[in-house]
């Protein structure tokens, strides 16, 4: 049936530039057009329901409707709906969400800067880095090591660190300076029979003999997603980050904790970095820090890193970076309502008490399909991975369009579903999802799968 020359996704097509979208596809197809949220459900214009089984976008952390955080805006927007921190100055919820997220750090750190997306926070942390060695007489200490599969974001340094290959074609992207190494995917990664331990220290010798062959003096900084989460949810091998570490202790190089997916419980841990023991110089986390209600995201620095850049602002004059709405105070005031929020439901021990049925319900129901090949995760993160051949680990050929077939099937039993590079479906709900809403999403996922073969 064709829509009414009026409609939502008449109108949608004619003047919306999707992000992330296939545009001749989506000229075809038209949008799903979501009206209204409510708990881990959204609602269409016809009124149909699904559980959001990714949060939207891994943020939606607190579901999608929180009269709490609607009343934390709107108090925000009556008292002061905008300042900003340029030379010095300053509001109360920018200096109270500074505090909350200083006290909850996973390593010791001294102060926070604000952005509002995800990309700006990590853009943010490489200036911060090259300001830093600048200041700090190490000019020539600029060089960044990230991994293939890692997702940093869109902004033009974000996306050079993100190692997707649809983030760097036709972009002319990476720039110059920034390396990747290679993937921390047991399943995929590793040789016969080789444990985790044994292929977590080829990984970090590999990144030592990048850091040796660019030279230790040249590179700067390491940025890592504890776990992957758009490059397909993947849960490093164990010592892995040990490993790592005592690399870039031995070579000078800095190590920033992307927690922008795993930062506020999502792995079960408060930050991703406490479940595999991270000790970061910097911490970029954005998302569930509002429970997206608004945009905002923060940068933590440790002290070191913080009296550099103190140092380098004395002898230019001033710190020359910052947003408009860095710590605008009514996504500072609704992510310290966030933060209150988590510390009242007990995030960590809510997570880690539902996470079994997301895990191990994954495994049990869906490890032995022909279909999948590996069940992956940790608290309330997973993905499920397909495979066209069980047994060669191989993905299915992408002209069987497979993400998009059984994207249109899991709609239809009320699910929204997010497809990853390589097969991957992810699993990172709304925090407040309970067990029984857990054996629902996993129902109709079963369902849709099933209707797939
Ligand atoms: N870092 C990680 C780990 C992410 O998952 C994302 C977005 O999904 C980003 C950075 C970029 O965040 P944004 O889309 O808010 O720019």
């Amino acid at each position: 049936m064709t829509p009414p020359r009026n409609s939502n996704a008449v109108r949608d097509i004619a003047s919306v530039l999707h992000p992330y979208t296939d545009g001749r596809a989506h000229q075809k197809n038209g949008p799903l057009v979501i009206t209204r949220g409510e708990g881990v459900r959204v609602f269409d214009e016809q009124g149909n329901s699904y559980i959001e089984t990714v949060a939207g976008l891994w943020c939606a952390s607190l579901g999608f409707s929180n009269e709490r955080l609607v009343e934390a805006a709107t108090r925000q927007m009556r008292q002061l709906p905008f300042y900003h921190g340029f030379t010095g100055r300053s509001h109360e919820p920018q200096i109270e969400l500074a505090e909350m997220l200083l006290e909850r750090a996973p390593a010791p750190m001294s102060k926070v800067f604000f952005a509002n997306s995800g990309s700006e926070a990590n853009d943010s942390a490489i200036k911060m880095i090259w300001y830093f060695n600048n200041a700090t007489g190490r000019p020539q200490k600029k060089k960044i090591i990230a991994r293939i599969k890692g997702y940093h974001g869109v902004t033009l340094a974000a996306a050079s660190l993100t190692g997707l290959p649809a983030n760097h074609k036709l972009f002319d992207l990476p720039i110059a300076g920034i390396h990747h190494v290679s993937t921390p995917h047991h399943y995929h990664g590793a040789n016969e029979g080789e444990s985790e331990e044994d292929f977590a220290t080829c990984l970090a010798d590999e990144l030592e003999e990048v850091i040796l062959r660019e030279g230790p003096d040249t590179v700067a900084a390491f940025f890592a997603e504890p776990i992957m989460g758009a490059g397909g949810v993947i849960v490093p091998p164990a010592t892995y980050f040990e490993k790592v570490q005592e690399v870039l202790r031995r070579h000078d190089v800095l190590f920033v904790a992307d927690e922008v997916i795993c930062g506020f419980g999502r792995t079960g841990e408060y930050w991703g970095s406490q479940a595999f023991g991270i000790q970061p110089d910097i911490l970029t986390c954005a998302k569930a820090l509002s429970s997206s209600f608004l945009p905002i995201s923060a940068v933590m620095v440790n002290e070191r890193v913080f009296e550099g850049l103190a140092d380098g602002s004395e002898s230019v004059g001033t710190f020359g970076h910052g947003f408009t709405y860095s710590g605008h105070p009514v996504p500072a005031a609704v992510a310290v309502e966030t933060l209150k929020i988590y510390d009242e439901m007990n995030l960590v021990a809510h997570v880690q008490s539902v996470a079994p049925a997301l895990q191990d319900g994954l495994r049990q129901r869906f490890g032995d399909h022909p279909l999948v090949g590996e069940v992956r995760g940790r608290g309330l993160i997973a993905a499920v991975e397909l495979v066209e051949d069980k047994a060669a680990r191989r993905n299915f050929d992408p002209a069987r369009k497979i993400a998009p077939r059984l994207s249109k099937i899991a709609e239809s039993h009320g699910l929204i579903m997010r497809f990853l590079p390589g097969d991957g479906i992810a699993f990172s709900p709304p925090l407040i999802i309970t067990e029984a809403e857990i054996h629902d999403m996993l129902d109709r996922f079963g369902r849709a799968l099933d209707e797939l073969q």
